[in-house]
């Protein structure tokens, strides 16, 4: 029988496994708890806004290249937008003081020799911290590093750090900045554009790769719970929902759960801990901020708000905030967080004195693992002790923060190994 590859968990990381696996048709079987796929990248009809909203805000950049790359292969590309420039216009919620901060077209930074570019009340000079950043060893903070004090802290490192790591720069990891860094503000605007989801990350990320794995004749099934493995020299069986199924020969597991899930099923693997929450607010707007298609970003400096998005679908318009690091957030009251946040959309998109319109607060307790200097050691690599089973996820050792591009990259790295592995079994 030809060797059967299954894949455990539909969210980006599995997504991206069965994307790159799908010529093996009937033979790569998803397995995803929910009834819906997409994880912590998911979308859903919210009935008190009358619309589909995700569970957060996913910020991707045009410098993702495993995103770029997955986008391309399930035919999205054009599902996400952003501004045409790569700008990030910041406003303060205090000062109430505006600017953009907008890389330059090169590799070489020239753009923090242009008052109108870089961060205001800041000089060349504090850019030098980007040095010491790039050069941190595993055991250093992002503030160990950039230091806590001045406008460029404030103004860009805490809210980069923050947005990329979900955790505060006395505690981020600094490695874990390096690729964000390298990957996107250090090759130049064109790796710089900030991009979403047009209209939710069901329709840019997630319907279209189902299709795909439809088309191609992979099996995706939702409801289909993985109670337990069974190991010995590998694994030999997957318990879904009490029903065995075994794992023979030239078979392969990919295991693409969370790291609390991961560590219930393989007892004695080390995982990450969990992080921070995230929480979001998404407020259905009397009035259109952006024309159809179109999407805002706007960074906000001081407030309750870090992030707004405001984005017009099929007529609806919605502002969303991001609020990441949010453990002191997460405990207050929906209403009192909507309150907080409509005061820093409205000046985010100069809305003036505006009623505040319907809302709807997510709440996501674990939202990443804990991106600190004492976790990195814990993230595993793809390949188990296991010949059989494969990890992926953004927990994983990807090198990466806990964003879509980790996960992205675990999901191929993990479907390259499964590619490497059912061959030479084959020939054997
Ligand atoms: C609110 C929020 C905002 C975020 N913002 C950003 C952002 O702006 N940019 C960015 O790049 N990233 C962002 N992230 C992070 C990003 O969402 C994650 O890194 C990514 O979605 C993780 O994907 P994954 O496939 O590794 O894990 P998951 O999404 O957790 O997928 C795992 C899947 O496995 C399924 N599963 C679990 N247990 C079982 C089981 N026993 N059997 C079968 N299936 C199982 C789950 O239901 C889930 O579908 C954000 C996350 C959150 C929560």
């Amino acid at each position: 029988m030809a060797p059967r590859v299954h894949i455990i968990g539909a969210g980006v990381a599995g997504l991206a496994a069965a994307i790159r696996l799908r010529h093996l048709g009937s033979a790569a079987t998803v397995y995803e708890a929910a009834r819906r796929a997409g994880g912590r990248c998911r979308s859903y009809h919210d009935p008190q806004l009358d619309c589909v909203i995700d569970n957060g805000n996913h910020l991707l950049m045009s410098g993702n290249t495993a995103a770029m790359a997955y986008l391309d292969e399930i035919g999205a590309r054009d599902r996400v937008a952003g501004p045409a420039d790569a700008a990030f216009p910041f406003v303060d919620a205090e000062s109430k003081e505006r600017w953009r901060v907008q890389p330059g077209a090169g590799v070489i930074p020239w753009w923090i020799l242009d008052a109108k570019r870089r961060v205001p009340h800041t000089s060349p000079v504090d850019y030098l911290s980007a040095l010491r950043l790039l050069s941190a060893d595993d055991t250093r903070t992002v503030a160990d590093c950039v230091g806590t004090d001045g406008p460029l802290y404030r103004n860009f490192w805490e809210p980069l750090t923050v947005g990329a790591l979900n955790t505060p720069p006395t505690e981020a990891a600094a490695v874990l900045m390096r690729p964000v860094l390298m990957e996107t503000f250090l090759k130049g605007a064109a790796a710089c554009r900030p991009l979403v989801a047009r209209a939710n990350l069901a329709d840019a990320l997630i319907d279209p790769a189902l299709a795909k794995l439809k088309a191609a004749g992979v099996d995706v099934r939702f409801g289909a719970r993985l109670r337990a493995l069974t190991l010995g020299r590998g694994v030999t069986a997957l318990d879904i929902d009490g029903t065995t199924i075994e794992i023979t020969g030239e078979d392969l597991v990919i295991l693409a759960v969370p790291p609390w899930i991961a560590e219930t099923l393989l007892p004695g693997l080390p995982v990450p801990p969990a992080g921070e929450p995230i929480v979001n607010v998404h407020f259905r707007l009397a009035r259109p901020v952006t024309d159809e298609g179109d999407v805002k970003i706007v960074g906000v400096i001081g407030g309750l708000a870090q992030w707004v998005f405001a984005r017009k679908h099929q007529g609806v318009d919605i502002a969303s905030v991001t609020i990441s690091a949010a453990a002191a957030v997460v405990e207050l009251p929906g209403e009192e967080i909507s309150r907080l946040c409509w005061r820093d959309v409205a000046l985010a998109l100069e809305l003036g004195e505006t009623a505040e319109p319907p809302s709807r607060v997510v709440k996501e307790h674990r939202a990443t693992f804990a991106q600190t200097p004492q976790t990195l050691g814990l993230r595993p690599p793809t390949v188990t002790s296991w010949p059989n089973l494969l990890l992926a996820g953004d927990w994983t050792a990807t090198g990466l923060p806990a964003t879509i591009e980790g996960a992205l990259r675990s999901g191929f790295k993990a479907a390259a190994c499964a590619q490497q592995m059912l061959p030479t079994r084959k020939a054997a």
